[in-house]
């Protein structure tokens, strides 16, 4: 079933505690849209500048991603730089230029605008709005975000939050949104400003998902070599829509095994710099990640 997707796509600077690379392909909607794509074929919304390479487009194109609403701008493409403290759980962001997507004005193509299944992938929220405003009739929709944007356009994203079914925040974003410093009661916080449904990431912790009436917990999958954990959210959040577009309902049987594409997927994105790893991974490495996360927490 069609699964749209909008968000940035970027060039990120990653300093992690024994390495550092420049440039390397990132953002939000590169992520996601490389993630999903081994369980439904993402349609994308997004701007890049003149400088955004061919061989970096391409890799979308072999990953069967619709780039019919990939804008060219003049400009540069979005940078993003971070840095990672040995324990991988704390990031610090060490700058944002927003660039060509400043003046983003995102157009989603006639072609996209039956999509069923949205994310909202990390992006100011205003754009992430206009976009959703324009898919005809949207099934299920889910947002991302950020403590910038919490920062600095919170009423945008309060707004948003009446629009949307469902917002994947991490630990930190999710205090920073609701004010509570208990998980459980920022997730509950969360389901009153708007969306039915929460998605409360952990990093190594794993992720739980929560509405009236699903409460599913799952830990990480374990990974012992953590390289770049850049990404992970995205690539999450990929699997985890992927697997909903693909059932094409949001039974809470599905919203589970969502949750299980959803972290098997990720851990692969932690494993490499940038995409060189979950880019690379075949439909049967993810398939039998799944499997070994399932027996993991299997009784
Ligand atoms: P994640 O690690 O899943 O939170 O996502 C990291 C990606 O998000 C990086 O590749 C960045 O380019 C992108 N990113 C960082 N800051 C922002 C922002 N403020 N808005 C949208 N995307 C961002």
């Amino acid at each position: 079933m069609s699964l749209l997707c909008i968000g940035t796509l970027a060039y990120d600077t990653i300093e992690t505690p024994t390495d550092r690379r420049e440039r390397s392909l990132g953002g939000s909607a590169t992520y996601f849209c490389v993630a999903s794509a081994s369980f439904a074929k993402p349609r994308l919304v997004g701007v890049v500048g003149t400088d955004f390479a061919d061989e970096d487009r391409q890799l979308l194109i072999d990953k069967q991603v619709d780039v019919e609403g990939l804008e060219v701008a003049e400009g540069e493409t979005f940078t993003w730089g971070g840095r990672y403290e040995a324990d991988w759980n704390t990031r610090h962001t060490l700058f944002t230029n927003l660039n060509v997507f400043e003046h983003f004005d995102p157009k989603v193509p006639d072609s996209y605008k039956d999509s069923r299944f949205v994310f909202l992938a990390n992006a100011h929220p205003a754009i992430q709005l206009k976009a959703l405003l324009q898919v005809e009739k949207p099934e299920f929709v889910v947002a991302d975000t950020m403590n910038l944007w919490i920062d600095i356009a919170l009423d945008d994203l309060k707004a948003l939050l009446q629009n949307i079914d469902g917002l994947i925040l991490n630990d930190e974003e999710a205090r920073m949104l609701t004010g509570e410093a208990n998980l459980i009661l920022a997730a509950k916080a969360v389901l009153t400003m708007g969306p039915k449904y929460v998605i409360l990431k952990k990093g190594e912790h794993g992720a739980f998902l929560m509405s009236e009436n699903v409460h599913f917990s799952l830990p990480a999958f374990p990974v012992t070599q953590v390289v770049d954990p850049t990404g992970a959210g995205d690539s999450f959040a990929g699997g985890f829509m992927g697997e909903i577009a693909r059932a094409g309902n949001i039974e809470p049987g599905t919203l589970r095994r969502a949750m299980v594409a959803g972290t098997a997927t990720a851990s692969f994105c932690v494993q490499g710099f940038s995409l060189e790893d979950i880019g690379s991974r075949t439909d049967a490495q993810i398939e039998a990640r799944i499997q070994q996360l399932l027996e993991i927490v299997t009784v």
